[in-house]
């Protein structure tokens, strides 16, 4: 049967919401907050944007529910992804999960400012969840208000999308919206409260299931509902695990455990700190979710991490990142331990994977340096030592990977090169020149005499090397200091970083030399700069 014609391609989009139709929900449907026990989601409807403004669409994410830019463009578009309008066939709701937050149980947290609308099931049979963020309170709003504001809605908007295109497992960003309404924030939580304006990004993936969503059930006792979830996300996203059972729990878990720490790998790769590594922001899908107080490595620094709130303990640290998801992989092993009521395969499997860790993540650093291959003989101390030289001086990581790629060997026939020849190309990776010490210099030097010869001995041309290298070091990242000078236009009404951002960020690995200022290590300015290197949970 066909659609009536005169409804748009918004209208027209087909639903199947099976998380509220599998499993229970909260039967109390007034909105305030509460503990929610035996349901898995509360219906709760986004609240109303006075004065809706589209600031921008990601037209790849648009795609992904048949939806053109035209589309995005329509008022109907801006009513919905702004919480204004639910259209048919959404029903729109708040899941209950909970989460260890720095390492401590902190029981029931859930969708506080996140309202989910519906699952699409494009034309191609994919489903993609539809999710507010920001659109008001909820039963899990705990003492918040449901709220975002404009700064780390930007945020998570460009960087969800610069991480896709990037390669990276994560979830997406259809939208951002102005709410036309003021929120008010104390920013560093230091009693300066100011009010900013409100705004809403709706995210899109195949789920936004957590580790929290299966520990809050077992934290209570809730087992069969531990097992509805559990058999639930089975069916709906890891089918080919067929019918859920002792066995196919376990596959399910080596599974989360693969993809997580395939994500840690890729994280590593492009010098990204998420900043709150909690149970309750690790997906069950191993995408990165939960953009908040993130930030990109600008100097090479495995001690950094970009909260302020983590600033003592460094908890979520860059170097930490692949440890802590581990430890949370085994807090989700101990949720799901009421299914299988044996630790040992549990174990096994998540050591299994941490061992799989290990061998990807020692491959792609060989990768990022143009080899094929990681042969632990001839590269762990490559590796090590050029872990220590990026350290030894303030380097910039991805610009130190990409300019590696263009120092040519063949420009020099010794065998033992001399760093001062290649200078020219490696310079604008280093933050202090001052720290250039003949004794640096003498260190590169040695180091690039050993990846002359590794190289040789992999015989790889330089033109193929240049190539595979610039696939896998990006170019262009979503620098902290980028991040924060379209936030500063865009609280001035001026929109256009933004969406020049999200242009340039489509091709990160493209040379696009019309836009060479981006490829830029970190101003001066940004060093110590609130939003730069510096960020709160305040969002
Ligand atoms: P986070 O660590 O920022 O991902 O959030 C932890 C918990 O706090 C989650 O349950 C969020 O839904 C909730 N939360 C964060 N910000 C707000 C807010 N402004 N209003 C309501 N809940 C929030
Ligand atoms: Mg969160």
């Amino acid at each position: 049967m066909n659609a009536p014609p005169q409804l748009s391609p918004l209208e027209r989009l087909r639903y199947d919401n099976r998380f509220v139709n599998d499993l229970p929900g909260d039967p109390e449907t007034g909105n305030f907050t509460r503990q929610v026990y035996g349901a898995a989601y509360s219906r709760v409807n986004p609240a109303k944007a006075s004065h809706p403004q589209l600031i921008a669409y990601s037209r790849e994410a648009a795609e992904l529910i048949d939806l053109t830019e035209q589309d995005c463009q329509t008022p109907l578009f801006i009513q919905v992804f702004a919480g204004n309008k639910m259209l048919p066939g959404m029903a729109p709701y708040a899941s209950c999960y909970g989460g260890h937050q720095f390492g401590v149980w902190a029981g029931q947290l859930g969708d506080g400012r996140a309202i989910n609308l519906g699952d699409v099931i494009n034309s191609n049979g994919e489903r993609w969840a539809l999710q507010l963020k920001g659109s008001g309170l909820t039963p899990y709003s705990r003492t918040a208000d449901g709220l975002a504001v404009l700064r780390s809605s930007v945020r998570e908007f460009l960087c969800s999308e610069a991480m896709h295109h990037l390669g990276v497992p994560t979830t997406r960003a259809l939208s951002l919206t102005l709410t036309g309404d003021q929120v008010v924030r104390d920013m560093f939580y230091n009693g300066n409260p100011k009010a900013e304006p409100g705004a809403v990004v709706c995210r899109m993936a195949p789920t936004f299931i957590r580790f929290g969503h299966f520990q809050i059930f077992s934290a209570r006792g809730e087992f069969d509902l531990l097992k509805q979830l559990t058999d639930h996300t089975i069916n709906t996203y890891f089918p080919h695990l067929g019918q859920p059972n002792k066995a196919a729990y376990l596959a399910w878990y080596a599974e989360v455990c693969r993809s997580t720490a395939e994500l840690m790998v890729q994280w590593e790769r492009v010098g990204f700190v998420h900043g709150v590594m909690n149970t309750d922001n690790m997906s069950i899908l191993g995408l990165t979710i939960d953009y908040g107080p993130y930030g990109w490595l600008d100097n090479y620094d495995p001690d950094w991490t970009p909260n302020t709130t983590d600033r003592v303990e460094h908890r979520y640290r860059f170097g930490n990142q692949p440890g802590i998801a581990f430890w949370n992989l085994a807090q989700l092993g101990n949720a799901i331990y009421p299914l299988i009521n044996d630790v040992e395969p549990l174990q096994d499997i998540l050591h299994t994977a941490w061992a799989g860790y290990e061998r990807d993540s020692r491959l792609m650093l060989s990768q990022k340096l143009g080899l094929n291959a990681y042969e632990q003989i001839l590269d762990e101390i490559l590796q090590n030592q050029l872990i220590a030289l990026l350290q030894s001086v303030e380097t910039d990581m991805t610009i130190f990977f990409r300019q590696l790629a263009e120092v040519d060997f063949t420009t020099s026939n010794r065998e033992n090169i001399s760093a001062e020849h290649f200078m020219d190309t490696l310079t604008g990776a280093f933050y202090m020149p001052d720290q250039l010490t003949s004794g640096y210099v003498e260190q590169l030097s040695a180091w690039l005499s050993s990846y002359k010869q590794r190289l040789q001995a992999e015989g790889i041309r330089q033109e193929l090397r240049r190539e595979k290298m610039h696939r896998i070091n990006p170019k262009y990242v979503l620098r902290n200091y980028l991040a924060q000078m379209a936030i500063d236009k865009a609280e001035q009404g001026d929109f256009t970083m933004i969406n020049e951002l999200l242009g340039i960020l489509r091709q990160p690995y493209a040379e696009q030399p019309e836009h060479q200022h981006y490829y830029d290590k970190r101003p001066e300015w940004a060093r110590s700069r609130p939003g730069c290197s510096m960020l709160s949970c305040s969002s």
